[in-house]
């Protein structure tokens, strides 16, 4: 019988790089050739319908069926002479990735049998019903009232891929509640922006709205398509469940920045070139760390299209990944042993007057401003660590958190040393004249005014901490490859909204009470940085010093993922949360409900995936070289006298019986496995089940692949069915 590893590998070492070359020499000939942009629909709209429809996307505008008909059928002109068929709302579930459910644009003109005309109205625009009570609701929706409805989202343009018109909408309930992503970030976006601009205006009257900016670094691997079909737990769980560290695996860093490979250079053109037609402007691409990983990132955005573009480019990113023969892995953690992969999410906030909030300014009066933006994320982190750190938690990061380089499970911010020494100088004056002294050349003594320079030469970045302040925004290292960013924008925009909210209830305060107003940001602002000061942490994120040192400090430190999930449904995470008019408490509690499901869930099918592995391939290819060597113990018994026999065999031997000793082992962890998943399954509370299944089931893995991977090593190369760590990072 043939083994399909060496025919995997063969094949792989004879693909050579797809040629591919760019729709145009120009990117901007072709850069959003599949977006209903602003351009397009002066194209496509009359000037009326263009006109309202902005009053809608910009000022939110209520959109009526008889403007949503005109965009429509505009729309649809545009789509067709696109190549487009059919038409998708597509929205985000709580699943992972994107939903979408096609339909053609045919209609009877009349009633059946009559002839076939291509229709789109605002009605199929703005709403829809698909028939979607598969997906997961966390028990909002009955089974006798499973409907959810989907609704356009006009902030966010439409686009086309392949042959369908993709219409980006919310997902929710009949009774009004979220059962997607959109939807509370939509509602985080519009609480930061009202508390952001209320605060702005502190310092600059004429700012009427604010911006949460995003730029996302997708990490991913790329995996030869051959050797990937023959690892079944790679296909099933998007990660190795076994397999024995290569030799040879990122120790010299040498993969780090250095040259593309040839098919994966070609991959990488590929890729941009797709993701113009898109409008994702897509600016840096390297190696990353780990031998076959690689990083993607785009110039930052609005939240909710960053999001968008996000998930888009994740989809392209699978399938033109086929047309190289290669798959990509967006799973944390797809290899023990080396870096997993991350989605550093840079956030910030801007002004509609071209303001970076978290920027240091020119003037003194917007250093202040900056100064009062930083200390109030710092504070919101500071008291919502643990709710911030349930927004990354799922099954695959948290193999991921804490493990090679990437930030523990415990969230703390690094600020560099200039903005560190400057907050302690504001902590410890006692007069604010020291420093806000406002003189006629709005100079300001601490030195306030001088932060660019400093601060824009910020080379010192902690690579180590979870939430890092790098020059104009803070990057939020947590967020996993395969997430979707929503789930950390919505809590850090809806913890910092209600921050400010507070702080400008407390400033007013004191203005009332007679205080100047400077004087009165000054004086809470003291308060804040005295009050967060738990949360900065400069040093080794990576040190078990610091694990004890956080613990000391009150910070989250908890690891079982479903009970990280309870800090969203604790009193003061929902008083948040309704406070920002986020998201309700039954809507708090539906969402948990469905994060145990999906966590028991992945870990149920790993359980399955490494149990069949074992079964059908490790435990059959071990006897089959064990019987070898006992044929040959065998043999070598009939030829030699008996003390030669045993001293020359004394090898085999050993190895026979260290197989033996294995295969039981295994064999009992598997069936032991088995029973306490049966017991787990039966649990009444996703909860409850999901922490049995962390608790009880996790353990197993690591038991059971440290003996296979001991196999591994034993057992004949020849027999071994599986492609190995070494084939799988190599091989480009
Ligand atoms: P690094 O790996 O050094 O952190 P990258 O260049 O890979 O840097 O990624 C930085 C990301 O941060 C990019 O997506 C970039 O657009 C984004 N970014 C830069 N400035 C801001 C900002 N003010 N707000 C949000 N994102 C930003
Ligand atoms: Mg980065």
């Amino acid at each position: 019988m043939s083994n399909l590893r060496f025919e995997a590998v063969k094949e792989a070492f004879k693909k050579k790089a797809v040629k591919v070359s760019a729709p145009s020499p120009v990117t901007s000939n072709y850069y959003g050739k599949y977006v209903f942009s602003k351009d397009r629909m002066a194209q496509f709209l009359s000037r009326e319908t263009l006109r309202k429809l902005t009053n809608v996307i910009e000022k939110g505008a209520t959109l009526n069926r008889n403007l949503a008909d005109h965009v429509a059928a505009g729309m649809k002109r545009w789509a067709i002479e696109m190549g487009a068929t059919h038409y998708t709302h597509w929205f985000q579930p709580l699943t992972e990735g994107t939903a979408q459910k096609h339909d053609s644009f045919i209609e009877y003109s009349e009633g059946p049998g009559s002839c076939i005309i291509e229709e789109f109205s605002g009605k199929l625009l703005a709403q829809q019903e698909p028939d979607a009570s598969s997906f997961p609701s966390g028990g909002i929706r009955n089974t006798f009232e499973a409907r959810g409805y989907t609704a356009w989202d006009p902030s966010s343009p439409a686009f086309v891929i392949d042959d369908t018109l993709c219409i980006p909408t919310v997902f929710i309930s009949y009774t009004g509640e979220a059962l997607d992503y959109k939807t509370p970030l939509l509602k985080s976006l519009n609480a930061i922006d009202k508390a952001a601009t209320e605060v702005c205006q502190y310092f600059n009257p004429s700012v009427r709205k604010v911006f949460s900016y995003l730029g996302w670094e997708q990490e991913y691997f790329l995996i030869d398509d051959g050797l990937y079909a023959t690892r079944p737990d790679l296909v099933l769980t998007g990660r190795t469940l076994i397999g024995r560290e290569s030799a040879k695996n990122q120790q010299l860093e040498d993969h780090y920045f250095g040259s593309i490979p040839t098919r994966v250079q070609a991959y990488m053109q590929d890729l941009e070139f797709e993701g113009y037609k898109y409008s994702i402007p897509l600016k840096t691409r390297h190696n990353e760390v780990a031998p076959n990983q690689f990083e993607l990132a785009p110039i930052f955005g609005e939240t909710n299209l960053a999001v968008d573009q996000n998930l888009l480019i994740m989809s392209i990113m699978k399938k033109v990944a086929r047309r190289h023969g290669f798959r990509l892995l967006l799973h944390e953690k797809p290899f023990a042993g080396i870096n997993g992969s991350g989605k550093h999410s840079n956030w910030s906030l801007g002004t509609d007057t071209g303001i970076g909030l978290l920027t240091p300014g020119k003037t003194s009066e917007e250093n202040l401003q900056f100064i009062t933006f930083v200390a109030n994320v710092l504070l919101a982190v500071y008291k919502h660590n643990a709710l911030l750190k349930a927004s990354v938690m799922t099954a695959q990061n948290i193999h991921r958190l804490g493990a090679n380089e990437a930030p523990p499970a415990i969230i703390s911010i690094f600020l560099g040393s200039q903005i560190s020494s400057l907050l302690s100088k504001l902590e410890n004056s006692n007069d604010y004249e020291d420093i806000i002294v406002l003189d006629p050349k709005q100079e300001i003594k601490l030195g306030i005014s001088k932060i660019p320079e400093v601060c824009l030469d910020n080379t010192d970045r902690n690579r180590t901490s979870p939430f890092a302040f790098t020059g104009n925004r803070f990057e939020f290292r947590a967020v996993g490859s395969s997430a979707n960013c929503s789930s950390a924008m919505i809590v850090l925009n809806s913890i910092v909204a209600s921050q400010l909210i507070k702080f400008k209830e407390a400033v007013d305060k004191k203005i009332a009470s007679g205080l100047t107003k400077h004087k009165a940001i000054f004086n809470v602002l003291k308060t804040y940085v005295k009050e967060s000061k738990p949360i900065c942490f400069d040093g080794n994120g990576y040190s078990d010093a610091w694990k004890v040192e956080a613990k000391k400090r009150g910070l989250d430190d908890e690891t079982n993922v479903p009970v990280i999930y309870d800090s969203y449904i604790k009193p003061e995470s929902i008083a948040l949360f309704k406070s920002v008019n986020v998201f309700n408490e039954k809507e708090l509690h539906a969402r948990n409900e469905v994060k145990w499901e999906i966590y028991t869930k992945k870990i149920q099918i790993e359980a399955r995936v490494l149990g069949d592995l074992v079964m059908n391939q490790i435990i059959p290819v071990a006897t089959k070289y064990q019987s070898t060597l006992l044929e040959n113990v065998l043999t070598t018994d009939q030829i030699f006298d008996k003390e030669k026999a045993s001293r020359l065999s004394a090898h085999n031997m050993n190895v026979i019986e260290e197989i033996s000793e294995r295969i039981t082992i295994i064999k009992s962890k598997i069936a032991d496995l088995i029973s306490i998943r049966k017991k787990a399954n039966i649990i009444k509370g996703e909860r409850e089940k999901a922490i049995e299944y962390h608790n009880k089931v996790m353990p197993f893995f690591n038991d059971i692949r440290y003996h296979v991977d001991k196999l591994e090593l034993l057992i004949d190369d020849e027999l071994w069915t599986l492609p190995k760590y070494r084939e799988l990072l190599f091989i480009r």
